[in-house]
């Protein structure tokens, strides 16, 4: 069987910042990067819908050696996948990925410390089986082979198209369409501006309102910063700015919800007027309990105060011949109905895990600094932040990852295991990510791993925490384990430690 010391599985953001990683600081060590669709970039190549963009700045969802180049921080999905794209090619990332490979199964033998993983080939749907030393997980958190859909009675009914934004037509032309888009979220905040430009009308069909804060897509001190500072040091800078201003306002949130939620009122109240807010932009909620929306340069106001676009906040009875029945009695009239209700998150994209015959079932393990799983060797996974610029996690897996094979070469430990520690027993368990109520999150907890009420066992979704957790804290915790096969003539750790003494 092939074989190699790592595996990637995905090449989107999280998988090529992974490969780049390795190369750097891991440069004798083989890598495959498993992508099971035929192009890089993950959500920035799936997503297609028109306006598509990211709702955090670039200077932070861009990697941290990888300068973002373009005036707009807030950016367009075809800029953010040929940044992914050309990261790629410019540090020979490419011809490591074997596309169209949807890794299925991954099997742990303990007796000689390796990973089987199998994966399916997208088209011809033949199996393929490749073993490694790691496992470094890197495939999104949600499913790409659907989106999700809550029943809608009578949708069957409904003359018109039906699109879901996960899966949009190339072609699609809405050009004097009437438009309605269900949901709140960025992409349907995204999506009603962008239809405007060319539908008769786009109304924005919400059950609740959500947080919305409006900003202009160019960062003017990032762009001055560039023009006198090296790129490197300009963008180091701003990337700093941003993660600062960033934890400043989320603090905020957290400690003085009402005052936020009347500045971020008030500064909707300028654009709509306050009766339109306290109608349709006023959460039950406080800012940050759910994911907050970013909308650039105004552009979703622009199109509600044009007529062109306006937002309805009902619910939904049933969909009609003509539109939509409301459970108010009103009823809308479409040609087009866009389904923006989200994405179905997945647990560690989909893959059956085994560890010596075991399946693995998630929800009994617990969550290693948000990354690994215990009793589960050698594996980690990317999962970003919820609540900040994804990449900036990503960036600190993928050091950390690097820094743990290195570790375990100077040991001569082949396997590293987080196990909990006599003192975790009876840990008190809580959900993977808590404090986010949001529905799309709270749909699928339960399949999730949990997290304990201690470190290394929380996973803090707060960047400044996980620096000293992930970037800082020793690796020999009690709570990872370093062994070797137990078969294998080869030290175990007592014996490295010895040595590391006597190297000493
Ligand atoms: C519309 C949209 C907008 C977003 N905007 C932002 C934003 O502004 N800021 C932010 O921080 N985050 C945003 N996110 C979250 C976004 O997913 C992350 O920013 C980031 O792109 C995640 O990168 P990733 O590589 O970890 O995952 P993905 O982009 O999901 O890429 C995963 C890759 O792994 C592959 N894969 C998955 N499972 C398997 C498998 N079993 N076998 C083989 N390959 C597999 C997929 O095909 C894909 O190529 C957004 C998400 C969406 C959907």
């Amino acid at each position: 069987m092939e074989h190699f010391d790592l595996i990637i599985v995905g090449a989107g953001l999280s998988g090529i910042g992974a490969a780049y990683h390795l190369k750097e600081k891991c440069p004798g060590k083989t890598f495959a990067i498993l992508e099971g669709r035929d192009a890089i970039g993950g959500t920035w190549d799936l997503f297609r819908y028109p306006g598509i963009r990211s709702d955090s700045d670039m200077h932070t969802l861009g990697y941290a050696f990888k300068p973002w180049r373009e005036a707009k921080a807030i950016a367009d999905g075809p800029s953010i996948r040929r940044y992914v794209n050309e990261t790629a090619r410019e540090n020979g990332i490419v011809e490591h990925i074997r596309f169209k490979h949807l890794v299925r199964n991954a099997s742990w033998d303990s007796a000689t410390a390796r990973w089987t993983v199998e994966s399916e080939h997208a088209e011809r749907g033949e199996r393929t089986s490749i073993s490694c030393n790691f496992l470094f997980m890197c495939g999104g958190y949600y499913r790409y082979d659907r989106g999700y859909t809550p029943e809608f009675p009578g949708r069957e009914t409904f003359q018109g198209t039906i699109l879901h934004p996960q899966f949009w037509p190339e072609d699609f032309d809405c050009s004097g369409k009437r438009v309605i888009v269900i949901g709140s979220g960025a992409t349907a905040m995204t999506l009603v501006p962008a239809m405007a430009e060319q539908a008769e009308h786009v109304t924005m069909l919400q059950r609740s309102p959500t947080y919305v804060v409006s900003r202009s897509d160019q960062d003017r001190i990032a762009n001055t910063l560039r023009k006198w500072l090296p790129e490197k040091v300009a963008y180091a800078i701003t990337r700093w700015k941003n993660v600062t201003l960033q934890k400043f306002f989320y603090n905020r949130t957290r400690v003085a919800p009402e005052k936020v939620k009347q500045q971020l009122l008030k500064m909707v109240s300028k654009a709509l007027g306050e009766d339109y807010v306290k109608q349709h932009f006023t959460p039950d909620y406080n800012p940050w309990d759910q994911r907050l929306c970013l909308i650039p340069n105004e552009d979703l106001y622009q199109a509600i105060r044009s007529g062109k676009a306006s937002v309805v906040t009902d619910e939904i009875e049933q969909f009609t011949p003509t539109g939509i029945r409301l459970k108010s009695g009103a009823e809308l009239t479409a040609d087009v109905i866009v389904t923006a209700t989200g994405l179905e998150l997945t647990v560690l994209s989909g893959v059956e895990f085994e560890v010596d015959g075991a399946a693995v079932n998630f929800p009994d393990t617990w969550a290693y600094k948000g990354m690994m799983y215990s009793d589960l060797p050698n594996m980690v996974q990317t999962f970003g932040y919820i609540n900040a610029s994804w990449t900036l996690r990503a960036d600190l897996t993928c050091e950390y990852v690097c820094r743990l094979i290195n570790r375990m070469d100077e040991l001569g430990m082949r396997q590293c295991t987080p196990r909990l520690r006599p003192e975790d027993a009876g840990m008190q368990a809580r959900p993977w990510i808590d404090d986010f109520s949001a529905g799309y999150m709270q749909r699928v907890m339960h399949l999730f791993p949990k997290q304990g009420d201690r470190d290394p066992w929380r996973n803090t979704q707060n960047y400044a925490l996980d620096k000293k957790l992930i970037r800082n804290a020793p690796l020999e915790d009690g709570a990872l384990q370093f062994t070797n096969p137990v078969t294998e003539d080869v030290p175990q750790p007592a014996e490295a430690e010895r040595r590391q003494a006597d190297a000493a």
